[in-house]
């Protein structure tokens, strides 16, 4: 396996977690661990995406913590700019608040709140228009896996968004493969299985854009401290997307240490 020129990310997705109290505790403890034992930026992007009520807590106690982690919005509106929408937070909010990453497409966005593409692909739009980095989430279902249709299913969800994302645009965005039966769910998939796709979605996305080859690729789906050396000795595995694990600091540490000493 070839060592990746790819700077891997590790982000940690909070879902709807934690409360107040245990965020603050959870990024002091992260804090510490990044200073007794660091994880040089250019070896790792790190990112953490909690609610958008806590994108301010993070972005706050993050600030002087001994290297940048990422503030990460874990959704956005469709709508872009501002105006009569209740309940929303457009893209350019989230720039002018600082943040500078979301993730677009979660399976639990695509199943549980039915983004479809015509919406997915308004978000990356605009997204990219005020200027965050996309984190877009690909994956099958295990119907789809079992039917033989994971590859076709994922690559056709990044067909998506060249609709949308052109030019040097693909540099601002970052894929994030989640197998949707291993989120959550305890079961990741084989070393050997997220290779393949992911080598499957390189493919992809040199066809799609020049930027193809430089483009990182996360894996996502119950990615944990126990998993993520496997992992990140894959070639084409270029980073992680941590649901539960990043609700612990140390797990969340050491995930992506894994990452940043395996590259
Ligand atoms: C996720 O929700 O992005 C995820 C990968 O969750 P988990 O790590 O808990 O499977």
């Amino acid at each position: 396996m070839s060592a990746s020129t790819i700077t891997p990310w590790v982000v940690g997705n909070w879902k709807m977690n934690p409360v107040q109290a245990q965020a603050q505790q959870l990024l002091n403890e992260f804090k510490q661990l990044l200073q007794n034992s660091p994880i040089a930026q250019e070896k790792c992007h790190l990112g953490i995406a909690p609610t958008m009520l806590a994108l301010s807590t993070v972005q706050a106690q993050m600030a002087d913590a001994a290297r940048p982690v990422y503030t990460v919005a874990q959704d956005v509106s469709r709508i872009a700019g501002t105006g009569a929408y209740t309940g929303e937070v457009s893209a350019e909010l989230l720039a002018d608040h600082g943040v500078g990453y979301v993730l677009v497409g979660h399976s639990e966005r695509r199943e549980i709140f039915a983004d479809q593409r015509d919406q997915l692909n308004a978000k990356v739009q605009n997204a990219l228009n005020a200027g965050l980095t996309v984190i877009y989430c690909v994956g099958e279902s295990l119907a789809q896996r079992e039917a033989g249709q994971a590859e076709v299913v994922v690559l056709q969800q990044i067909c998506d968004i060249a609709a949308v994302v052109t030019g040097d645009a693909w540099g601002k965005i970052v894929i994030a493969y989640e197998p949707i039966w291993a989120i959550g769910t305890g079961k990741t998939a084989s070393p050997e299985d997220a290779q393949a796709m992911h080598a499957k979605i390189r493919e992809g996305l040199k066809q799609l854009t020049p930027h193809g080859a430089n483009m990182a690729i996360l894996y996502g789906g119950s990615v944990k401290a126990e998993n993520a050396v496997e992992l990140a000795a894959c070639p084409d595995i270029n980073g992680a997307l941590v649901g539960g694990a990043s609700l612990n600091a140390d797990s969340f540490h050491q995930i992506a240490l894994a990452f940043a000493n395996t590259k």
